[in-house]
């Protein structure tokens, strides 16, 4: 008989301890297993040029999405687009992808047409063949699980492992927006529950409600990439919040780091709301998630040509492992960076 009392709580463990102790005694007995369990995607050997890139998510109703305000168009996108960008996170370019399906009776064929309206918007922007699937049945609720697969040159590919002492810390976009669109719509949910006659007031909010509805994978980043000549020494993409993925880099690489609040790029419109709600706007940034940015590292000698990219942003810089990982706020004091990011159970 089990002892109950002897049981351990996930909740306890958190995602990435949890994911760390299940698989730490796998051992990789195929030499075309470049790279396993630990970065955005596995790196399948396919040639001397190339390797295949491999990454999987899943979505569950209630936990990831909330049907009352987000589209199944929507969801069908997003669903492709969070996967896409786990490809961009390894510097390699998505090519095809596998939907599986758990849903209930409670949804129709039309329900079902529409959600994958959004895959195809998805497949055709992101340039991604849907090549296969599964569907099932679900007692409760709709569970996604959408895999897909990239490619990307040997010598291009950026693991979360490369980061070096003195590269700088680079983010694209602007951080936060998903977090607040959320804050919103969650808000707006339970005014309506409260009273269906109040129409939900998301005027003038479209910026960040599209942020959290319909993310959109960074390829253009890859391809800027190319362009300038830049091959990130690490790179991730942000999708559990800034604080957790810089925390990431710096564990698989065995550095530390300096981020530097006042350079975090957050839209206006994101301050705004994150101050009506009484959150400081970094907060949204290091803690919110969703982004689906990319973070990276680059050599110095590479700052002239990130710097004159619009759509890159220096935040920070590597150091010694021994030096920590600080973030420095707009008062210039070196705080412990921690990551909340989301908590799974
Ligand atoms: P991401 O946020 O980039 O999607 P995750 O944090 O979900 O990455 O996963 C980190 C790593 O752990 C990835 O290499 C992923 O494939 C692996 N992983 C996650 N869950 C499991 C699992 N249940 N069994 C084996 N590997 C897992
Ligand atoms: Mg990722």
């Amino acid at each position: 008989m089990t002892d109950q009392n002897k049981l351990r709580n996930l909740e306890d463990l958190g995602e990435f301890a949890l994911i760390d102790h299940l698989t730490e005694s796998f051992e990789n007995r195929n030499p075309t297993t470049i790279y396993g369990v630990g970065d955005d995607a596995a790196v399948i050997a396919i040639s001397e040029e190339e390797s295949l890139l491999i990454s999987t998510d899943t979505l569950v109703e209630g936990v990831h999405f909330n049907l009352m305000y987000m589209p199944l168009k929507h969801l069908g996108y997003k669903a492709v687009a969070v996967n896409v960008s786990d490809i961009c996170a390894m510097n390699g370019t998505a090519e095809q992808i596998t939907v599986s399906i758990a849903v209930s009776s409670k949804f129709s064929l039309e329900a079902l047409e529409e959600f994958y309206e959004g895959i195809k918007l998805a497949c055709a922007h992101y340039n991604v063949d849907l090549i296969g699937g599964d569907t099932t049945s679900s007692l409760s609720g709709l569970m996604i699980n959408i895999s897909v697969v990239g490619r990307a040159k040997n010598d291009k590919i950026a693991y979360r492992s490369g980061a070096k002492d003195y590269d700088l810390l680079v983010v694209t976009g602007d951080l936060g927006a998903a977090y607040m669109g959320l804050q919103l719509l969650e808000r707006e949910k339970e005014v309506f529950r409260a009273n269906p006659n109040i129409q939900p007031d998301l005027d003038g909010h479209d910026y960040i409600i599209e942020r959290q509805l319909k993310p959109e994978a960074r390829k253009d980043v890859i391809e800027f990439l190319k362009e300038l000549e830049v091959v990130p020494t690490a790179m991730i993409d942000i999708s559990d919040g800034l604080a957790s993925e810089i925390l990431h880099i710096c564990k698989a690489s065995k550095v530390g780091c300096r981020l530097y609040d006042e350079k975090i790029p957050i839209d206006a419109k994101t301050s705004m709301m994150a101050l009506e709600f009484n959150i400081d706007p970094s907060t949204c940034a290091l803690n919110g998630g969703e982004d689906y940015e990319l973070l990276f590292t680059v050599k110095q000698e590479d700052f002239e040509k990130v710097q004159s990219n619009p759509h890159m942003s220096v935040i920070g810089h590597i150091t010694d492992e021994k030096d920590g990982i600080y973030f420095i706020d707009k008062s210039g004091s070196a705080i412990t960076l921690r990551a909340q990011g989301w908590k799974h159970f």
